[in-house]
């Protein structure tokens, strides 16, 4: 028996567990160690939790300690790995009850995830300043929300998740402002006329946006009173830190190959630079297709981390097996306004390097005659000029238009080119779409 031990078992180490207990459980022994006390938390349901779009908690989890210790694993739950030598192949934690354990292994896998950004400013450690992250931390928020005094919460960072937070406190009757260095909320998703559509709607729920500037300062006596930027103070009760995420590379950073951001490299087997060390999830880079043939980068999404998980448990257990990469695809729906994008933004793609173009169309999503439940779709679609292979793939609209972008994941992944989707096979019903649908138009508009 080979012994596998798995460090964090969120989403990247629940996936890889998992697939080595289904497949290969019976020629290796897992050993699984997480300092949490649960595990599987999704995080894309806080926003729903704490907005009381949900009625709790509870299906917010899909494995569990007993779940994986059925399929046959050993569990460690609230035991801290303090310690790897990698030379003695030696994992050292501090157990539960305190006691330290030393757990030896013929390979490691690296679940460790990502820690939240605390930006360097005065005033952090001040009451009522909230991260956003685990279970325990949205608990946090709603009790401190059911307690009075809590009426105006600024949100700062307008990614993913602060948009979502901010809808969320909008929902309870909250006093929300919407903080950002950037000039518009989802930079890093959309371009800018996608994003301000998004903005609109932030607004036009009365959540007060506070774009292009940069917070100096917390203030409060012990309590949070003020958020101070470079350019207005607001007072509130609540401040949400939602500024990213950086790699937790505690563990490796000074053993193992890292990326400009810290996240450990990983090789398409997400095996790291030394041997038998495999790294998984929001603490690995991934290939990124959109940025071409072998590109690194960091995106960190459960999407990534599952499929990582699963390629690791078979290197790991012998079976050769490739990650084909990524395209960070990835959606939002705030209000009914809904937004997907996958692959490069037309202004990440300039940035990149790419001598690159968007073609776009709007329209219904059905034909006129459909009067209800039938509105605008607006679809970007980046290429590039010289190879006229696709980069990415922006789309907006109220209708759920969220499965199309699947479809431009794939085709960045397999670097179809723009004219190849003009004559693409789409069907039609007036059910669904249009005889001269958004994606044929825009394709066919391509210059
Ligand atoms: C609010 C929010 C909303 C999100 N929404 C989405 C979404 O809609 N779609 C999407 O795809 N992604 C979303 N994400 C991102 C997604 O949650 C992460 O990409 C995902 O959690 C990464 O999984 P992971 O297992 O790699 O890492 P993590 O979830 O960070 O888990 C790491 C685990 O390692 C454990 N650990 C760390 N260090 C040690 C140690 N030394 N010893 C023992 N255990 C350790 C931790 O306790 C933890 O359980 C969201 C994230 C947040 C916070």
């Amino acid at each position: 028996m080979a012994k596998i031990v798995v460090v964090g078992s969120n989403h990247a180490g629940t996936a890889c567990v998992n697939t080595i207990l289904s497949n290969y459980g019976d020629k290796n022994e897992v050993v699984v160690f997480d300092k949490n006390s649960n595990i599987s938390f999704l995080g894309c349901g806080m926003a729903l939790w704490i907005g009381k779009q949900i009625s709790g908690s509870e299906g917010l989890f899909y494995s569990s300690k007993e779940k994986l210790e059925a399929a046959g694993a050993k569990v460690h739950l609230e035991s801290n790995v303090d310690a790897i030598d990698y030379e003695k192949k030696e994992v050292h934690v501090t157990l539960k009850d305190g006691t330290k354990h030393v757990e030896s292994y013929d390979k490691v896998i690296l679940a460790t995830g990502s820690k939240p950004i605390v930006p360097p400013i005065k005033g952090v450690e001040l009451e009522n300043v909230q991260f956003v992250k685990l279970f325990q931390n949205a608990e946090d928020v709603i009790k401190k929300l059911q307690t009075p005094g809590i009426n105006k919460v600024a949100v700062v960072g307008a990614g993913y998740i602060g948009v979502e937070l901010a809808e969320a406190f909008e929902r309870l009757g909250k006093e929300v402002v919407l903080v950002d260095v950037a000039k518009t909320c989802l930079s890093g998703y959309y371009d800018t006329d996608l994003t301000e559509l998004m903005s609109k709607n932030l607004a036009d729920h009365n959540i007060k946006l506070a774009f292009g500037q940069t917070v100096t300062e917390i203030q409060g006596n012990g309590k949070v009173e003020k958020l101070v930027t470079d350019k207005e103070t607001f007072d509130v009760d609540m401040v949400i830190l939602a500024v990213g995420f950086r790699p937790n590379n505690d563990l490796g950073k000074d053993h193992l190959n890292l990326f400009r951001n810290g996240a450990y490299i990983v090789d398409r087997h997400q095996e790291t630079s030394v041997k038998d060390v495999y790294a998984i999830g929001d603490c690995a880079t991934v290939f990124d297709n959109a940025l071409g043939e072998n590109e690194v980068n960091y995106i960190a999404l459960a999407t990534n981390a599952v499929r990582s998980g699963i390629v690791a448990a078979h290197n790991a257990c012998g079976t050769a097996l490739e990650t084909i990469g990524v395209q960070g695809s990835n959606g939002i729906c705030i209000y009914d306004l809904k937004m997907v994008s996958t692959g490069l933004t037309l202004e990440k793609a300039l940035r990149a390097g790419f001598d690159a173009a968007v073609t776009e169309y709007k329209d219904t999503q059905k034909p006129a005659f459909i009067e209800h439940e039938n509105h605008d779709v607006i679809i970007k679609i980046v290429y590039d000029k010289k190879t006229r292979v696709v980069l990415g793939c922006q789309m907006a609209s109220k209708e759920d238009m969220s499965m199309g972008i699947h479809m431009f994941s794939l085709a960045i992944q397999e670097k179809v080119t723009i004219d190849r989707l003009a004559l693409l096979d789409i069907f039609f019903l007036p059910h669904f779409n249009q005889p001269y649908n958004y994606i044929t138009m825009a394709a066919l508009s391509a210059k």
